[in-house]
């Protein structure tokens, strides 16, 4: 738990948020700021800044896995699936997280 981390608030249950999916150590939960009109976030309750600074595989997997439970729990096939990495990247919280966005058309290559 970091102070002041608004993932950890979450994922820790200080502010009340309503989980898509929950794991042992994984929450899903959405977005505040939506970019599609699905937008999950897939974060871990321990607080781990980015993905640049992450080294336990289990909880990679689990991580992943938020993801794939959480898509078929909302009966969810197609989806962008994103993890900014620096601020360079594009990143603004350093609780690492993984988006992912649903629901309408995403272009590629990725601007
Ligand atoms: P990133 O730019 O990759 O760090 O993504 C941060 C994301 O967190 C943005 O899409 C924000 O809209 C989202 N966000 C920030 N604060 C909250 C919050 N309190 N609840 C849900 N999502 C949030
Ligand atoms: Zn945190």
């Amino acid at each position: 738990m970091s102070e002041n981390c608004i993932f950890c608030k979450i994922a820790n249950g200080e502010i009340p948020t309503e989980f898509v999916y929950e794991s042992e150590n994984v929450v899903v939960f959405k977005d505040i700021n939506p970019q599609a009109p699905t937008h999950l976030l897939v974060v871990p309750k321990v607080h781990i800044p980015s993905l640049a600074q992450l080294n336990d595989k289990n909880l990679m997997s689990e991580l992943l896995s938020g993801v794939i439970e959480a898509t078929k729990k909302l009966n969810i096939t197609d989806y962008r699936t994103v993890i900014n990495t620096g601020s360079k990247a594009g990143q603004e919280v350093f609780h690492i997280h993984i988006h992912v966005m649903a629901g309408r058309e995403f272009s590629w290559p990725a601007g």
